[in-house]
């Protein structure tokens, strides 16, 4: 059999999470809170089920979630999507992008990436038989280059993939360079494709960091897909619900498509979270929540022979291991498993080429006994 996807092999998350387990170390590779999410949600998720909401909910979700996250965009963005036309429910961000780019790249059509990615953009291109065209981010800083993105940019250019704040490097995107994305698309007719999976983990807000979604911006919003998760806003990477708003042909091409893959996603989840939305402390909690473990994990760090990167939001934080070891990252990766029993993720593993910058992110999404465990068996580096 010829592979559609001759040069994948699994995941890096799955690879790294086997090892952690194997081995017993602690595990801040693969991103996942190793805490319980709010017992309400549980709660709220089981009474839809008690009340005999298990059946197949509609293809594109159940109005009330719908609403319920069109509702919320538009009091933080200002941007009104139509509920029942331009707002779907998905099973994950996962499902959300690949559905987006089978829906809008033809073969032969050029999608553009920034290195580094998460791992599933280039994969998911390939099988819409699209060229991928890789734009570095700026060495080091992790900063988009816009000249770079700009020359990229050519008449069989369908889309562009974006993802801030930004796994794996933890950067965010200011208003100035979403200003300047628009800018460069402004003459072009190509696509958006904007995963905003930690929208609600942008720190230091006293220093004027906000979360820059595309929905902010007409002449992005205009053209894009925009990606969120549940999994990450609410402490439930397993439950694999998401959402992509998109203008209403935009949202009718997915759909095509979702209704193929997926069909629809499960129902009792879908009212629970729809009822948990009516209150917006968890998710206005979150940077704090996350900023407190960000700090305590830091300032551990601190202690060690790691050079740390700047972490701008998410729930990761990066480090470069040059003074620590000799060894590329991905072998560190193993090294640090296998022999000091704390498990990391290689950031050659969000490149192409296996691209060693001598860098590898931690997960901060674990109680503070994880990371101090974890703080403990780093130390001695
Ligand atoms: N995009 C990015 C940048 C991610 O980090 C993740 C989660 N690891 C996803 C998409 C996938 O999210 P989900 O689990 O909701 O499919
Ligand atoms: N997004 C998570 C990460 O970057 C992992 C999700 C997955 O395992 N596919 O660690």
């Amino acid at each position: 059999l010829e592979s559609k996807l001759p040069s994948v092999g699994t995941t890096i998350f799955t690879v790294m999470s086997t090892l952690a387990a194997e081995k017993g170390a602690v595990n801040l590779g693969q991103g996942f809170p190793d805490f319980e999410c709010d017992p309400l949600l549980v709660h709220a998720v089981t009474d839809a089920m008690t009340r005999g909401l298990n059946q197949y909910p509609p293809m594109t979700g159940v109005p009330v979630l719908r609403e319920a996250v069109a509702a919320k965009i538009a009091r933080l963005h200002g941007h009104s999507y139509n509920p029942h036309t331009e707002i779907t429910i998905t099973a994950g961000a996962t499902q959300a992008i690949i559905t987006a780019i089978l829906a809008v790249v033809h073969p032969g059509d050029e999608v553009i990436v920034l290195e580094p990615c998460y791992d599933s953009y280039v994969p998911n291109i390939e099988l819409a038989g699209g060229t991928v065209v890789r734009v570095p981010l700026t060495p080091g800083t992790f900063r988009p280059d816009f000249d770079k993105i700009s020359q990229a940019i050519t008449s069989r250019t369908r889309a562009i993939l974006i993802n801030s704040p930004h796994n794996p490097s933890a950067t965010v995107w200011s208003q100035a360079d979403m200003l300047k994305l628009q800018e460069i698309l402004a003459p072009t007719d190509v696509l958006l494709i904007s995963d905003e999976v930690y929208e609600h983990m942008v720190f230091d807000a006293a220093k004027g960091q906000v979360h820059q979604s595309a929905a902010r911006f007409p002449g992005l919003a205009a053209r894009a897909f925009i990606v969120s998760s549940f999994g990450k806003t609410y402490h439930v990477t397993g439950w694999k619900v998401g959402t992509v708003a998109a203008p209403a042909a935009l949202s009718a091409e997915f759909r095509k498509v979702h209704q193929f893959n997926v069909f629809t996603v499960n129902t009792p989840v879908q009212y629970g979270l729809a009822a948990y939305m009516a209150d917006d402390r968890p998710y206005v909690d979150l940077p704090a929540f996350y900023q407190r473990k960000r700090d305590l994990f830091r300032a551990g760090l601190a202690n060690t022979r790691f050079k740390l990167l700047p972490s701008e939001g998410s729930y990761f934080q990066c480090v470069d291991i040059s003074d620590v070891s000799d060894l590329n990252e991905a072998e560190f990766c193993q090294w640090l498993t296998t022999e000091i029993g704390v498990a990391a993720i290689p950031l050659s593993a969000f490149y192409g080429d296996g691209f060693d910058q001598r860098v590898v992110r931690f997960c901060f999404a674990k109680k503070d006994e994880t990371l101090h465990a974890a703080l403990e068996r780093l130390a001695k580096l």
